[in-house]
């Protein structure tokens, strides 16, 4: 089982801001911004190139919900990272929600 279905599975103790019978949202183990959230699917999907649409949907809408929760009433960004060049380095979807402070774009 990959580190991300293991935190989905409660096998691994995670900092949980949301869960529902699709998704959790989780603080991340090293925040690159004040606010910095991993959203993923609580099954095992390898990244955005392998999504189906509603779930992509899904993830958005929970995405969107953790930022309203937090308060970024001054703007956040969700990313998500695919493959090598793209920095992915838990191949398990996940997006990040980030915010808390002025990000520079675009991303180095
Ligand atoms: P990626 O580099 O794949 O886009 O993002 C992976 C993210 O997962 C990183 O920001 C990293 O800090 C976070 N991460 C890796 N392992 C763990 C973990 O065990 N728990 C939590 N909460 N975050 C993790
Ligand atoms: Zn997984």
């Amino acid at each position: 089982m990959c580190i991300f279905c293991k935190i989905a599975a409660g096998e691994i103790p995670a900092d949980a801001v949301y869960r529902d019978e699709k998704a959790m949202a989780f603080r991340d183990i090293d925040p690159k911004a004040p606010t910095h959230i991993l959203v993923i699917p609580t099954r095992h999907v390898a990244s955005v190139a392998e999504v189906d649409d509603a779930l992509a949907g899904h993830l958005m809408t929970v995405a969107a919900r953790v930022a309203r929760d937090e308060g970024l009433d001054n703007g956040y960004r969700v990313v998500t990272n695919v493959g090598a060049d793209g920095g992915q380095t838990v191949d398990h979807l996940h997006l990040h929600v980030l915010g808390g402070r002025p990000l520079t774009w675009p991303p180095g």
